[in-house]
């Protein structure tokens, strides 16, 4: 899978700042990390490293382009979504939390899920258990 932030570009104009992405076909995946896993390999695209490698020359466009259009999820710019949230507050812009209506009805349902599966492998003896003391 690859980064269709530079991609998916079919009505831009040819002097877009997508095309410019540092992140142009790459694999998205660091973009959108999920829950606890780390950011640092998308960042380092954006931020760049310091010494060798630049920061991607459309940083700033593309952070503008996230807080404008109030991108909810993954790294854009080199901020997550609550960094991107804590800018747009800095610059007095509106940011507002993401409205979930079902995401906790389909958490609950996976983590209820998850529980069967767990419950019906130990009723099984498939998950070893604890030792008794
Ligand atoms: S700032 Fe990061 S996410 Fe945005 S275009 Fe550049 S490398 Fe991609």
């Amino acid at each position: 899978m690859t980064l269709d932030l530079a991609l998916t570009t079919g009505d831009l104009p040819p002097d877009h700042w997508r095309f410019e992405a540092a992140c142009a076909g790459t694999d998205d995946r660091p973009f959108f990390p999920t829950r606890g896993s780390s950011t640092k390999k998308a960042r380092l695209f954006c931020w760049g490293d310091g010494e060798d490698r630049p920061e991607c020359p459309v940083r700033l466009s593309c952070l503008n382009h996230a807080i404008e259009n109030r991108e909810n999820a993954g790294i854009w710019g080199g901020m997550s979504v609550r960094e991107r949230r804590a800018e747009a507050k800095r610059r007095g812009e509106n940011f507002p939390q993401r409205e979930l209506p079902n995401v906790d009805e389909e958490l609950k349902s996976l983590i209820e899920n998850d529980i069967r599966i767990a419950e019906s492998l130990l009723i099984r003896g498939a998950v070893p258990r604890m030792p008794s003391k």
